[in-house]
């Protein structure tokens, strides 16, 4: 909504809830749908971390909004005057030239001076765009918008202990089974499975008895200790004879269970406690919601055929993988004819912030033309490369080539043009480059 205003979602949202006032400053009405107060709760999230890049700053203002730096929230803290206090950020641009008005920025934001250099506003008059800090795209993501909310949620809800010291990685998510057997055990270790004690304590239910013999639920109970959940281990043919009912906890059997052998008749040579939590599970749950009655060797059974039918599956498709796996080199795009290739490069001091640009322009005829150039207040060797291929580019133009090869050897570089997303401290050069390149490939 907040960059493509013009799409049918957001000019109904907005039309009907955005009249009087703007989509980062409404409030929610009394008569606000639920959906609605949901996006303004994500809303205020967003704002939290909302910046600006410049591009011809006609949409920025010098006061109200963070643009000064890319990377971190800033607003500028110098006194406002009166006549100062309406300015927009196109205010300290040279009008058609891109350039900052180095003279007024002294005289209106005096300590800010060198960092607003570093910025560059568009070449071409691109209008300014909205940036999300927490990630170095800029661009919000679900997942960057949850690790934002989680970090502030965090300050307040702390993990419990006995969670902190458990190896995730080790004995839930790095584990080859089915993503199915992963979540389960994460629910398990996060007493987070509808069960029993887990639903007691949020208030569902007042009866948390165990389906096989009337003792209270608890993860413990329904996967080791019930007499059910023994007889089903007790048939598991294992080298080591298991007996869970002196087991303390299910994470310390999840430890040991790693270091289990299956013995040859069953066919399965991987850890088997996984399947036959999974299988103890789904019969609790087939009895609970369908009245069905599994006996303790059809859990086994099904425990043991699950964890053999996975692991043929992974066989097969290992197999067919390596079968149709052939190696491709890349090919380089062939050249058309009458195109002046562009080769450019920088140099950066990250000192003093100044960078050397460098291109060379060479056609068929072998005809070259070098070209060098001095910039300061460059903010990254990234930058600096970018304003290399901008410089290059602008020359080109002055030249009257309409068919261009760039070549960089700034493998970020080419990434970020590329890519859909760029790195937000390279919104001014970048932009102008990106267009003018895919410009380049079409004509
Ligand atoms: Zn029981």
């Amino acid at each position: 909504m907040l960059t493509n205003p013009d799409c049918l979602l957001a000019r109904v949202l907005l039309g009907k809830y955005c009249q009087n006032d703007k989509l980062l400053r409404v409030e929610a009405l009394n008569t606000s749908s639920h959906g609605w107060r949901g996006i303004l709760a994500g809303r205020d999230l967003l704002v939290e971390h909302l910046g600006k890049v410049i591009g011809n700053g006609s949409s920025t203002t010098i006061w109200g909004e963070l643009w000064i730096s890319t990377d971190h929230a800033m607003l500028p803290s110098s006194p406002v005057k009166e006549d100062e206090s309406d300015l927009y950020v196109s205010d300290l641009i040279l009008i058609g030239t891109g350039k900052w008005n180095l003279a007024r920025i002294k005289k209106i934001l005096p300590a800010l001076a060198e960092e607003i250099m570093t910025l560059r506003p568009s070449l071409t008059g691109a209008n300014d765009s909205y940036i999300w800090y927490p990630v170095a795209s800029g661009s919000y993501s679900a997942k960057s918008g949850y690790a934002a909310a989680s970090a502030a949620a965090l300050q307040v809800v702390t993990q419990p202990a006995a969670l902190a010291s458990v190896n995730w990685k080790k004995y839930v998510w790095n584990v080859g089974y089915s993503p199915k057997l992963k979540l389960l055990t994460w629910k398990i270790l996060h007493e987070a499975l509808p069960m029993g004690v887990n639903l007691e304590r949020r208030g569902v239910v007042h009866n948390s008895t165990c389906i096989h013999c009337g003792a209270t639920e608890t993860t413990e109970h329904l996967f080791l200790h019930c007499p059910f959940a023994v007889q089903v281990w007790n048939l598991i043919p294992l080298k080591i004879p298991f007996n869970s009912i002196h087991c303390a906890s299910f994470y310390s059997v999840l430890e040991a269970s790693t270091s289990w052998v299956c013995l040859p008749p069953t066919g399965y040579s991987e850890n088997i406690f996984y399947w036959v939590v999974w299988s103890l599970w789904t019969t609790r749950n087939h009895f609970l919601f369908e009245s069905r009655h599994i006996s303790q060797l059809e859990v086994a059974i099904k425990a043991l055929g699950g964890a053999k039918e996975w692991s043929a599956a992974q066989l097969d498709s290992d197999a067919s993988n390596n079968n149709t796996k052939v190696p491709t080199l890349p090919l380089l795009p062939s050249m058309p004819e009458e195109t002046t290739t562009c080769n450019t490069d920088a140099a950066w001091n990250p000192i003093s912030r100044e960078a050397g640009l460098g291109w060379i322009l060479s056609n068929q005829d072998t005809s070259t033309l070098q070209r060098s150039q001095f910039q300061t207040h460059v903010q990254s060797a990234i930058a600096a490369e970018a304003l290399a291929i901008r410089a290059a580019l602008s020359h080109t133009i002055h030249l009257g080539v309409t068919k261009i090869w760039l070549r960089s050897d700034s493998l970020g570089l080419a990434k970020a043009i590329a890519s859909i997303t760029k790195p937000k401290n390279l919104h001014g050069g970048v932009k102008w480059a990106c267009r003018f390149y895919r410009k380049s490939h079409t004509l």
